[in-house]
C-alpha cells in the first residue's frame, strides 16, 4: 500500500523491442503507477500479468490502463488486464487510454485489443498529442512521440508530487523536450547507448540533449534493447549524470521509486540498500 499522498512507480519491466522481449533478457511487463487510492497501469508488454502478480501487485485492483502504441512490448497483456479489471467482466469498470491504432486500428496495424473487451470498460480515451484525461486523482497529457506507429504519444502525468513524464518510445525530433519541462521525474526510454544511432528510439546521445533541454529534477532510464544490454544501462545512466548534473538512474527489473519529499528506489532485492534522491 501507498500512504496518502505518496506517488509510486514499480518498474515491473525494463526491456524494450523485438530481441530482449522475445528473449526476456529484461522483462517487458511496463510500469504501474500508484497515487494513493489510483493505481494504473502504463504499457503492459508480455510479463506484465506475471510479474504484477508475483510482485503482489494485482491487476484487479487497476483503474486505469495506458497503452501509448500498437507494439506488442507494450500491449500484450492488456486483455487479461482488463478482465482483472472488470472483476472477471462483471463490473464496467475502469479506464482504458490508447491510441487510435490501439483501439480502432490504423495505417495497417492493430486494432490490438478486442471490440468485446473494450466493451467491458467504463471509459475509453482515444488519446492523440495533447489529449487530456484524468484516472482517479492522476491527470494525464498526452505527449508527442515519433515512432513507426505513426499515432504513438508519450505522457505527462500530473501527481500530488509533481510532474513526471514518460517518452515511450519516440524518435528524436526539434521540440521532443518540450513536452518535459518542469518535471519532478522524467521516465526516458533509452533503447540503445552512445554513439548507436538509433531511428524511432532515443540512444545515450540523444538522452542527453532531452536533458539539457527539458531539465526535469531526476531521471530514470529504462525500456533497454540489447545494445544498451550489452553497453550497461549504469554506464549510460552515469555518464547523463555526469553530464547534466541531473541524478540519473538506470532502472532495474522490479525496483520502486517512491516520490515524497525525496525520491526513494528500492530494490529489486529485499538486501538492496534504498537509494535517496533528495529533489
Ligand atoms: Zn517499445
Ligand atoms: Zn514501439
Amino acid at each position: 500500500m501507498t500512504a496518502s499522498g505518496e506517488v509510486s512507480l514499480d518498474f515491473l519491466g525494463t526491456g524494450g523491442g523485438r530481441f530482449v522481449m522475445t528473449s526476456q533478457r529484461r522483462r517487458t511487463a511496463g510500469i504501474r503507477l500508484t497515487q494513493g487510492d489510483t493505481r494504473v497501469h502504463l504499457d503492459p508488454g508480455p510479463g506484465a500479468l506475471v510479474f504484477s502478480n508475483w510482485a503482489g501487485l494485482s491487476p484487479r485492483e487497476l483503474n486505469g490502463l495506458i497503452i501509448t502504441h500498437c507494439h506488442p512490448d507494450h500491449y500484450t497483456d492488456a486483455e487479461v488486464f482488463i478482465e482483472a479489471m472488470t472483476d472477471g467482466t462483471r463490473a464496467k469498470q475502469g479506464v482504458l487510454a490508447g491510441t487510435k491504432s490501439v483501439l480502432r486500428g490504423a495505417d495497417g496495424i492493430g486494432p490490438c485489443i478486442s471490440g468485446y473487451h473494450q466493451g467491458l470498460l467504463r471509459d475509453l480515451i482515444e488519446m492523440y498529442e495533447g489529449t487530456r484525461f484524468s484516472v482517479g486523482d492522476l491527470d494525464f497529457t498526452a505527449t508527442e512521440a515519433r515512432h513507426s506507429d505513426p499515432y504513438s504519444v508519450g505522457l505527462r502525468v500530473s501527481s500530488s508530487q509533481g510532474g513526471i513524464g514518460y517518452t515511450s518510445d519516440t524518435g528524436s525530433f526539434p521540440g521532443l523536450a518540450d513536452s518535459y519541462t518542469g518535471l519532478r521525474l522524467l521516465v526516458l526510454c533509452t533503447m540503445w547507448p552512445r554513439g548507436n544511432p538509433i531511428n524511432i528510439h532515443l540512444n545515450t546521445d540523444e538522452a542527453l540533449r532531452v536533458l539539457e533541454e527539458s531539465r526535469p529534477k531526476a531521471c530514470i532510464l529504462t525500456h533497454f534493447g540489447m545494445r544498451m544490454l550489452n553497453a550497461g544501462p549504469e554506464g549510460e545512466a552515469a555518464y547523463l549524470q555526469k553530464e547534466t548534473g541531473i541524478p540519473v538512474v538506470a532502472a532495474r527489473d522490479g525496483m520502486k521509486a517512491h516520490i515524497s519529499d525525496v525520491i526513494t528506489l528500492q530494490g529489486p532485492r529485499k538486501t538492496d540498500e534504498p537509494m535517496t534522491i533528495d529533489v
